[in-house]
């Protein structure tokens, strides 16, 4: 194909076979399964899912020129459509425990990552994701408490889903080369989880605490609390400890109280 890299849509077309089958093996697509393709670009790991004879494959590309590629290269064995994944509504999909690839530009698939987490029925819409991100990203995603890449994005995950850095992969199995390191990291999503009237609710703690990592806890809970010595005596929390020291479930724990507070006043 005759293609000019858009930066602006982050195109960094995945050129190494191995790694692409790799990624594809990820997902163990069966003739019953639905699979779904973020940014499928030039077609590189489209052409592997194919060959796996899925159920049904839907492709989600942004690029108009890219999309009428492939729209003309596959006709029937892909629903490929030209939007822009970020205005998707999630809602409208059915729960068909669906898997998800995505080699997307960086800077949406954190973004991404977080609308999926916030749905209700995440679980049933999806199987699985195997997703692309830069490295740095990567390793804050799937950080443990203690570590100083751990983080708002950790605990969202951590919320929702089982996840595993699956590789790193060089700069120069792409074309063109991204500056960056890159790794796949692959999700499950949770069956049981901490429940919140409002998911938002977590990402707005975690935000309050983590834009002052290296200050004490007792900092971001006075902000969030009117009382927060009441907060500390219930949760046993030590208010000299920093938000990296406190693990996921005491985030949520915080996140449930301060929604109480919320609809107590
Ligand atoms: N998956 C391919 C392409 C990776 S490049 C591969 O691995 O080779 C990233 C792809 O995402 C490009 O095709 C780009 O056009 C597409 N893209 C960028 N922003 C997008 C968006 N908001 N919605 C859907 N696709 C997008």
């Amino acid at each position: 194909m005759n293609i000019v890299p858009k930066k602006s849509l982050g195109q960094n077309f995945l050129q190494n076979k191995n790694i692409i089958n790799k990624i594809v093996e990820l997902g163990q697509i069966s003739s019953d399964s639905y699979v779904i393709e973020i940014g499928p670009g030039t077609g590189n790991l489209t052409e592997e899912i194919i060959k796996k004879k899925p159920k049904k494959f839907l492709a989600i590309e942004k690029d108009v020129s890219l999309y009428r590629k492939l729209k003309s290269k596959y006709k029937s064995n892909l629903d490929l459509v030209n939007q822009d994944v970020l205005k998707i509504d999630w809602n409208n999909f059915s729960n068909n425990h669906s898997i998800v690839f995505g080699n997307l530009p960086y800077n949406i698939s954190a973004k991404l990552l977080i609308n999926w987490i916030k749905l209700n029925n995440l679980n049933l819409l999806f199987k699985k994701f195997i997703l692309m991100f830069q490295k740095e990203v990567a390793d804050r995603i799937v950080a443990d408490v203690n570590s100083n890449k751990y983080g708002r994005l950790s605990i969202l995950t951590n919320w929702k889903m089982k996840v595993n850095k699956v590789m790193d992969i060089e700069p120069e199995n792409f074309f063109p080369k991204p500056k960056v390191k890159s790794s796949i990291v692959y999700f499950e999503p949770k069956n049981s989880f901490f429940s919140f009237n409002n998911p938002n609710n977590l990402e707005k703690v975690t935000n309050i605490f983590f834009q002052n990592k290296r200050k004490m806890i007792k900092k971001p809970l006075n902000i969030l609390f009117q009382n927060s010595s009441k907060i500390i005596n219930k949760l046993e929390l030590n208010e000299k400890s920093r938000p990296q020291n406190l693990n996921p479930q005491t985030f949520f724990k915080i996140s449930k109280e301060f929604e109480n507070e919320l609809t107590s006043n």
